[in-house]
């Protein structure tokens, strides 16, 4: 059949809106909406008949009930929603009830062509409100992850809004021992704080078995200046409660839920966290990340760069630790899970690489040590030896007891590439984060990460 037999086998169904006549059309000349479609059909129909124009009004059609006459409406909905928000992108699904669904099958049917012909109503419904809210807030539509999803409940008559989390990017150094990066819930209560109807004495009643976290000293700041719900930490490793992380610190992400602002001033955000943190935690090279920068900053896999103090259990001379040191650099160590850790963890031998190995003798029985290895390498243990549970140790090589006295992670940095990779960044780079990312450079291969809480 000819477009123009078609077109008149759609109309027959009278009353058909403009719009739902030239969606079954939709896949032709590019460049027209339906509406404009089907008042050419309308038309071309009626002069190629020689018959009075007879135009159909929209709330009268019964395929979409009227509904293709209400796409300014439902986008001034969708604008009104989210007044107050910032945002970038958008998208907007439709819901559309099962009758006119069922009515779009039927107006195809009756006329004898495919039941998807065309276009389906809930597409054009998407991409005409989507355009006028495009318009309307002055932002752009991404049919990927977006800022905002739109969803339009035809059958309930609501506009749902769902405003996706913002994250940042940085990097923090924990400068005094035993803060943990997470919030750890006390074991004794559950973090609750209770036990029966008496506060807990365990935490004081708190909850929490540690009155700092970085996340604590961290997140909720973030969260006040997006203005959001609430706040997660996501951290790339973590380094044991006991251990500082110094040096170039760690990269971590904050994701803030339903946040109102997400074009925030990161360097005046770090200013305020390291105001809020006092000293105790201080981030840097602080981005505006997409939501891959969470998966990438978890997963990549990462070496670290450990600073130990360690006292042994009997005098040994300069000499004597360089040669050890030197024995150590380079060596690949096998290591039977420490007795430190958790006994639910399956005990197994892990092969890890020992990039670089350093240290100065304090005393005849102190030494400082700086270790760089592969993400994973138990460092307590690669100083005791762990009762001979890791080959070959400082403590085995120079055949005294060793011990780490404390611990500091003074670098992680991503194995085969930096974690500041600039597709995962929605701003432009400040100077603190390009440096950041060139000190990356300097390592070389794979594991996953080093201690025994996560
Ligand atoms: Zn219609
Ligand atoms: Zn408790």
């Amino acid at each position: 059949m000819s477009i123009l037999a078609d077109a008149r086998a759609l109309v027959a169904q009278d009353p058909v809106c403009d719009a739902c006549l030239g969606r079954v059309f939709a896949e032709r000349s590019h460049g027209l909406t339906n509406d404009e479609r089907g008042k050419s059909l309308r038309i071309a129909a009626e002069l190629d008949d020689d018959e009075p124009h007879t135009p159909v009004d929209t709330a009268d059609c019964w395929v979409c009930e009227g509904l293709c006459a209400e796409f300014d409406e439902w986008a001034e909905r969708c604008a009104a929603a989210v007044e107050g928000v910032e945002f970038d992108t958008y998208q907007v699904g439709t819901r559309p009830s099962p009758l006119l669904e069922e009515n779009e099958v039927l107006l195809r049917e009756t006329a004898g062509l495919a039941e998807d012909a065309g276009e389906l109503f809930k597409s054009e419904f998407n991409r005409e409100v989507g355009k006028r809210v495009g318009r309307l807030t002055d932002t752009t539509v991404d049919f990927g992850r977006p800022d905002v999803q739109f969803t339009l409940d035809l059958e309930a008559d609501t506009v749902e809004v769902d405003v996706h989390s913002a994250f940042v990017y940085g990097r923090y150094r924990k400068l005094e021992r035993d803060i943990p990066q997470t919030e750890w819930p006390c074991n004794a209560c559950q973090g609750s704080g209770y036990i029966g109807k008496q506060p807990c004495e365990k935490c004081d009643g708190t909850g929490y078995l540690y009155e700092d976290s970085v996340e604590g000293l961290t997140a909720p700041v973030v969260r006040d200046v997006m203005d959001g719900t609430d706040a997660k930490f996501h951290g790339a490793g973590r380094e044991d409660v006991d251990a500082r992380m110094l040096g170039t610190g760690r990269p971590f992400v904050i994701e803030v839920m339903e946040p109102r602002r997400r074009d925030v001033d990161v360097e005046r955000l770090e200013g305020d966290i390291n105001a809020f943190a006092e000293g105790r935690v201080e981030v840097e090279g602080l981005r505006l990340a997409t939501y891959e920068m969470v998966e990438r900053t978890k997963g990549l896999d990462a070496s670290k760069r450990y600073r130990a103090t360690v006292a042994f259990g009997a005098p040994i001379g300069a000499d004597e630790l360089t040669a050890a040191l030197e024995a150590l650099e380079g060596a690949t160590v096998e290591q039977y899970t420490p007795q430190r850790v958790d006994h639910r963890r399956a005990n197994l031998t892990r092969t890890r690489e020992v990039y670089e190995a350093t240290g100065e003798l304090e005393d005849a029985t102190h030494a400082t040590v700086e270790i760089h290895g592969a993400g994973g390498l138990y460092i307590k243990e690669l100083i005791s030896g762990d009762d001979g549970r890791t080959e070959p140790s400082l403590a085995g090589l120079l055949d005294v007891d060793a011990e780490v006295t404390a611990l500091d992670v003074v670098g992680v940095y991503g194995e085969s590439e930096p974690f500041e990779d600039e597709a995962y960044f929605r701003d432009e780079p400040a100077e603190a984060a390009v440096d950041a990312a060139v000190e990356d450079k300097e390592t070389t291969e794979a594991d996953d990460q080093e201690t025994a809480e996560e």
